[in-house]
């Protein structure tokens, strides 16, 4: 028999139940068919569920319930920083001066908003060292792509000719080589060395003065910060290429260094992680793209300026890559990020970064009694396992993570970075204190006993969820998106 709760809202229709009481329409009837066709006027929506208010809230609510997120417990995925977003960012997002204002509303009459986006791009100019910021892009890809356009425009500007390669190292995440690939570049990968960093011997070998750029990621995604990040740039420079670096990892450095000093040339970061704006579920980013003041005149138009005590948008930009997103950006996301670097402050900021970091360190030394840590050394934000002793009795990563879920925690990023075999990757994050590290660690120690006490239970995992394992290749390339009569998704 159907678990009730499995029922859909489809499934419970009666005829003539109604979810809603609205007052008489006090339009005339004739209005509506004056505007629309006859032919397309319809008295039913074929098989639509009649249900009542409460059926109706109550369906809602309990899909609601079946959800994870941050604001239900400790969601450590690693690289994309899952912290705990305040609610006050809420608030300020959603300001009628903020959330009420038309994109298209003059200058003088957005004053106040412009300002905060001038703010903003002063705050990521000062904390990155590279004081030229655009708040257009949508992503963290997005800007990546936006960065990387940038560093086209440059080298024809400067050189005439763009160059043809950018050097990416094979830690890095996949949206890199598909950035610079879109971008118009061929890609080389250069190996990590032994100690999961960059080697400055194989960068030296591979540049040459047909490398546009060496795109690489610091702290890396192997959670490694990468120590010889002046001399790789010195050796990017001294061949006239530039150093682009993926910022998602901002939140190990921030208020701590500045890329801008250890020789980066164009960064994109990632509001919705270091700063502390949601994400996930394919909901508005926001990835602000920072460089040189040499890279000023390439920037997306517009940007906004300040002229006095006035703020207005700059579209006067002759040798801009030209402008990358309808309007200005998510500016909710812009607002909260502006809201949470105003409530913490510089100190606070540091904090944030040093807490991070001190909370992966707690777990590789807790999780590597029971765990292969491949780069067991001080890591930043994030810490890096794999599945190499569970291995012994069958047992793999997948199998892991989903047994977390059981133990009512998000897994953590599984299978990347694609350098580690059965990598599962773990970002605390600085949000979680350690009382939920520790029963985090529990969880993952009673996981080790159970892979060796009863590994079929694990390949069974999760058995508390509403549903157990999917055909994942299945859902992705057949998925059942809506409901249609007689299609049933169980
Ligand atoms: C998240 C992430 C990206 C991509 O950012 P999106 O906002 O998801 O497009 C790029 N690089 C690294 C290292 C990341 O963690």
């Amino acid at each position: 028999m159907t678990d009730e709760r499995d029922r859909l809202i489809f499934e419970k229709t009666h005829e003539g139940r109604r979810g809603y009481s609205i007052p008489a329409q006090d339009v005339p009837s004739t209005t509506v068919e004056r505007s629309v066709p006859a032919d397309l006027v319809r008295d039913e929506i074929a098989g639509f569920p009649e249900v009542s208010e409460n059926n109706l809230v109550r369906h809602y609510t309990r899909l609601s319930t079946w959800n994870y997120g941050v604001d239900t417990g400790m969601y450590p995925l690693g690289s994309c920083t899952m912290k705990y977003n305040p609610k006050i960012n809420e608030t300020a997002a959603r300001l009628g001066g903020f959330g009420g204002l038309h994109p298209l509303a003059p200058e003088s009459a957005v004053q106040g908003a412009l300002k905060v986006m001038y703010a903003l791009q002063e705050m990521l100019g000062e904390t990155t060292g590279l004081p030229s910021v655009t708040l257009q892009p949508a992503a963290g890809a997005h800007g990546e792509l936006t960065g990387m356009m940038m560093v086209r425009k440059r080298l024809e500007d400067r050189d005439g000719k763009p160059r043809s390669l950018v050097l990416i190292p094979d830690s890095a995440h996949g949206t890199n080589p598909s950035s610079a690939h879109l971008c118009g570049y061929d890609v080389r990968e250069i190996r990590s060395g032994t100690a999961g960093n960059l080697s400055t011997d194989a960068l030296a070998e591979a540049m040459t003065e047909d490398v546009a750029a060496l795109m690489l990621t610091n702290p890396n995604t192997l959670g490694m910060f990468e120590d010889e990040i002046v001399k790789a740039a010195a050796i990017v420079h001294a061949r006239g290429g530039l150093v682009y670096c993926d910022g998602a990892n901002m939140n190990a450095l921030i208020g701590k260094a500045r890329p801008g000093d250890f020789g980066v040339d164009v960064m994109h970061l990632n509001l919705h992680k270091t700063f502390s704006t949601p994400h996930g579920g394919g909901g508005p980013g926001s990835g602000p793209v920072v460089a040189t003041r040499e890279m000023y005149p390439h920037l997306p138009a517009p940007i906004v300026v300040k002229a006095g005590d006035r703020f207005r948008l700059d579209f006067d930009r002759p040798k801009s890559i030209g402008r990358v997103k309808a309007f200005h950006g998510n500016f909710g996301m812009i607002v909260r990020a502006y809201a949470y670097i105003r409530a913490l402050g510089p100190d606070g900021l540091r904090d944030t970064a040093e807490n991070a970091v001190l909370n992966a360190n707690y777990a590789r030394v807790r999780l590597r009694e029971r765990y292969d840590v491949p780069y067991d050394r001080i890591n930043m934000h994030e810490v890096i396992l794999s599945d190499h002793r569970q291995n012994a009795n069958g047992v793999t990563t997948l199998d892991i993570a989903k047994r977390l879920i059981d133990y009512g925690f998000h897994p953590p990023t599984i299978y990347f970075p694609l350098v580690v075999h059965g990598a599962i990757m773990v970002e605390p994050t600085e949000s979680e204190g350690v009382d939920e590290l520790d029963r985090f660690v529990d969880a993952m120690f009673a996981i080790a006993d159970e892979a060796e006490r009863d590994p079929d239970l694990l390949k069974r995992a999760p058995v508390t969820t509403r549903r157990s394992r999917f055909d994942e290749a299945a859902a992705a390339r057949k998925p059942i998106l809506r409901w249609k009569p007689g299609i049933s998704a169980a």
